[in-house]
């Protein structure tokens, strides 16, 4: 097992988080890294920084016209006169309109599905470093140099999609794990066939986009009911994936309030979609904001509960990725996943 982290992920600072029109501070801050890589020094391994795979990895699963606007984006927003020190738009697009445009304001818009994803001047480094970091532990998984890697991502990415940034993510971590491990498992005349599993309390609606018409990555995703939560347009139970991807999407969504054990049985139930397509990897996207007392609170999954996740996950057996994602109540961020790999590591060692 190891672990990856770059620093540079602590350089994207959103200041403000906008809910039910109220302007809060933003939950998803530097300080869940800084409590995360807490925990693993705590459990005495060496966190590594990954190496730079280069544009490679996100432009596998992006646009080139969203990743030009990521990297030039905050330069060419600070020069507007009265400009905010982050960007946040105030237009976005919609499906009656969609012209592409030059200017900066309306490529904000065309590009960020929400006001919960503000750019700032680290932000794009910040978000190259998490594709690196998860590229490595992608690496490192599929060419059998180790059975599981944790990617320490911050700021998380199953939102994203491949041009467009929302729900604190810009790149999508797990898409770029997942995709990563393709062409090495294909080097090796293994079949190139990933699953992706996302245990985050918000339905991945970045990942399932991405691999919708694809039958050779699987989704499935165990979150709450988009009814009623984010991200409300996506998430469904019907969604099944399209073309020659239909059938390689799952979507369970779950009402507010889940327990624990009906959280899990969904794990069971999910895991078996998974043997049943038979993947070489899994690329675990891995929130903790599926927590009882989580500030988004819509699970009520306990501390311990995060070990039985663990052995769930180990049990399917599969060389495994694991992708951080969401996770909101810094404070017990360092336990909850201290809990996960005890679990993890219980069903592997
Ligand atoms: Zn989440």
């Amino acid at each position: 097992m190891r672990y990856v982290f770059a620093e540079a992920q602590l350089r994207h600072r959103p200041p403000t988080f906008l809910v039910r029109g109220q302007v809060k501070p933003c939950p998803e801050k530097p300080e869940r890294a800084e409590a995360l890589v807490g925990s693993l020094r705590q459990r005495g391994v060496t966190v590594e920084e990954p190496p730079s795979y280069g544009a490679g990895p996100r432009a596998a699963v992006h646009s080139a016209d969203y990743l030009r606007f990521l990297e030039t984006a905050y330069d060419r927003w600070s020069v507007l006169p009265d400009a905010a020190e982050v960007i946040i738009p105030n237009v976005h697009r919609n499906t009656d309109m969609a012209e592409y445009p030059t200017g900066i304001v309306g490529q904000a818009g065309w590009h960020m599905a929400d006001t919960a994803c503000p750019i700032g001047p680290g932000t794009w480094e910040a978000v190259c470093a998490g594709a690196d970091t998860a590229a490595h532990a992608a690496m490192l998984v599929a060419s059998g140099a180790e059975r599981a890697a944790y990617a320490l991502c911050r700021p998380p990415g199953h939102h994203a999609s491949r041009d467009m940034a929302g729900g604190f993510c810009y790149i999508n971590n797990a898409a770029v794990a997942a995709q990563a491990t393709l062409p090495i498992l294909a080097a090796q005349g293994r079949a190139p066939r990933v699953a992706v599993f996302d245990v985050d309390v918000h339905h991945g609606n970045g990942t399932q986009a991405i691999f919708y018409d694809r039958d050779d990555v699987l989704f499935v995703s165990i979150h709450g009911d988009p009814n009623n939560f984010y991200p409300w347009f996506a998430g469904y139970a019907h969604e099944r994936g399209k073309g020659a991807g239909l059938g390689s999407n799952l979507n369970i969504p779950l009402p507010m309030g889940t327990d624990e054990s009906t959280f899990l049985d969904a794990v069971d139930q999910a895991l078996a979609q998974i043997a049943a397509f038979g993947p070489e990897v899994l690329v675990l996207s891995l929130g903790f904001d599926t927590f009882i007392g989580d500030p988004l609170a819509f699970f009520r999954v306990t501390t311990p509960g995060f070990a039985r996740l663990g052995r769930k996950i180990a049990g399917a057996g599969l060389p495994t990725v694991l992708v951080q994602e969401g996770g909101y109540d810094c404070d017990a961020l360092a336990a909850n996943l201290a809990s996960f790999l005890n679990g993890f590591a219980g069903e592997t060692r």
